[in-house]
């Protein structure tokens, strides 16, 4: 099963992806976790991405591109993947319809969490990071995932990690605005690509204003 997911950065995409990762036991493959695992590792590529990152600007497609090109073709991809973070403009999603044609690959599945841009900066800044493990969710402005509360201290609602983060790329509005342009540009931005695949694949859209739970529910609905 492939499939790719979009969603404007703060609709809920990583948790929703989780879910579907479950369902069909594919890897989760989110181009934003993979630079930032780079960054941290202090690897060249990640050094070459911060600052676009730290902008809030697309990091190159001559480097974004390649890796996620070579990422799908890695062993634990053969029976299947979710993208995540990728394609994010016209050009990634040319570049990536071009390479399963060659690969003779199928594209199962298109899902599109559409939200609109003031709820979704809301929740980008709402967001909580639990330091043990990026892919539990928490988010302040939302009720079905708000952290947990200890010694009248925020922790992780899943595993009660002390230690919530912020990402600086989610609390500096700037930052927020640029990528929600780039998301919500139908010319050439991320609605640029899912269009695109609109006329070669079938897309699944949910409504995102809903709860984490909804949302989950009526995305593995329409999946079945
Ligand atoms: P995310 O975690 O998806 O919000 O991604 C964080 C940042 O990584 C983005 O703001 C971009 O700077 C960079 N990034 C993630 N995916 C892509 C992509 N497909 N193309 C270029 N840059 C990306």
């Amino acid at each position: 099963m492939n499939i790719l997911i979009f969603g404007p950065n703060g609709s809920g995409k990583g948790t929703q992806g989780a879910i579907v990762q479950k369902k069909y036991g594919v890897p989760h493959i989110e181009t934003g976790v993979i630079f930032r695992q780079n960054i941290s590792q202090k690897t060249p590529l990640g050094e070459q991405a911060k600052a676009y990152i730290d902008r809030g600007e697309l990091v190159p497609d001559n480097i974004t591109i390649p890796m996620i090109l070579n990422r799908l073709k890695e062993s634990d991809c053969k029976s299947g993947w979710l993208l995540d973070g990728f394609p994010r403009n016209l050009a990634q999603a040319e570049a990536l319809w071009k390479a399963l044609e060659n690969e003779k690959m199928k594209l199962d599945y298109v899902i599109e969490i559409d939200l609109d841009r003031p709820s979704a900066k809301k929740r980008i800044m709402g967001r909580r990071l639990c330091k043990k493990d990026n892919n539990h969710p928490n988010n302040i402005f939302i009720a079905a995932i708000k952290p947990a509360e200890k010694n009248g201290k925020a922790v992780c609602r899943v595993c009660g990690c002390e230690e919530l983060a912020t990402r600086a790329d989610d609390q500096d509005e700037a930052a927020i605005d640029k990528r929600h342009n780039i998301y919500y540009d139908t010319k050439t931005g991320t609605l640029a690509a899912v269009n695109y695949f609109q006329e070669r694949t079938k897309i699944v859209t949910v409504d995102g204003r809903a709860g984490v739970k909804e949302v989950s529910e009526e995305l593995l609905k329409k999946l079945a």
